[in-house]
């Protein structure tokens, strides 16, 4: 699932390749992606892309005056392709196309269609609930504005940095990096950290979401690749020892992932209960 270091290179890409390129064609492969109504997407034919950005989990394409928002949700994916073929693969959702430069494909690798597409003026942008609603970008946030942001109301810290509307562009992937960077446990309550945990967290998102950035730049550029192939030290690495200390890292298991912390950095020797572990202890 992409987060903010894989969708800001991805912005910088694409924002790179696009800006000032007309578009020619737009297509709805999958009508029902297409969330909103007026003005209709062959509004954009004709434009030129001023500007590609990423917000949060969002990716915009403005042009001049009409803007497009995509959301990719878990299993969307966005890129150019240059591909000629007369049909279109099964997991295109929606192209804008730029003539013989290629078009900007959005496809989702699953069959559950959440991505979603946005065709917005700029009042409508303004309004665009999942845009409005998000938190503060992370990267250089101040630990009082960490705290402001995470603190109310009370969540477990994993939970709350997970969560767009108080922080911007966090996943499952990062949320476990910057707990384990930060030496915090993913359980805390968000109204019980201390200043000094605070810093910690700023400290240890700067570095991780920074080095995240950097890294990601150098693997995307205009298209996001199916597998996020990501170095992570805590995130994946359930069981591995932790790379500060040696101690082999727990997990709590959910249906669909896992959270991985470092039992003696992050919990004080605490380990979380775990369905699979209880498994096999039982
Ligand atoms: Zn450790």
């Amino acid at each position: 699932m992409p987060e903010l270091p894989e969708l800001q290179a991805l912005a910088e890409g694409l924002d790179e390749t696009l800006s000032g390129k007309e578009i020619t064609t737009v297509r709805a492969h999958l009508p029902a992606a297409l969330k909103s109504a007026d003005p209709p997407p062959d509004a954009l034919v004709g434009r030129r892309v001023a500007k590609v950005w990423r917000r949060g989990k969002l990716i915009g394409l403005d042009t001049g005056d009409l803007s497009v928002v995509i959301h990719l949700m878990s299993a969307g994916r966005l890129g150019i392709t240059d591909s000629k073929a007369a049909r279109a693969p099964r997991n295109a959702v929606f192209d804008i196309g730029f003539g013989e430069e290629g078009r900007l494909r959005l496809r989702e690798l699953s069959s559950t269609h959440r991505a979603s597409v946005h065709v917005l003026t700029p009042g409508a942008l303004d309004a665009h609930r999942p845009l409005a609603r998000l938190g503060p970008e992370p990267l250089g946030l101040e630990p009082q504005a960490w705290k402001e942001a995470l603190s109310q109301p009370q969540a477990r810290l994993h939970t709350a940095l997970r969560d767009g509307r108080r922080v911007a562009g966090i996943g499952r992937c990062y949320a476990d990096e910057i707990m384990w960077a930060a030496r915090l446990a993913p359980f805390a309550s968000s109204t019980r950290l201390s200043d000094e945990e605070w810093e910690r967290l700023a400290t240890g998102a700067d570095l991780v979401l920074a080095q995240a950035i950097d890294r990601a730049r150098g693997r995307i550029s205009t298209d996001l690749p199916n597998k996020e192939a990501r170095l992570t030290v805590a995130h994946d690495h359930y069981g591995d020892p932790c790379l500060r200390c040696g101690t082999s890292l727990e997990r709590v298991s959910y249906v669909s992932y896992e959270l991985v912390y470092c039992p003696h950095c992050q919990t004080d020797d605490r380990v979380y209960a775990d369905r699979r572990r209880s498994r096999f202890l039982r």
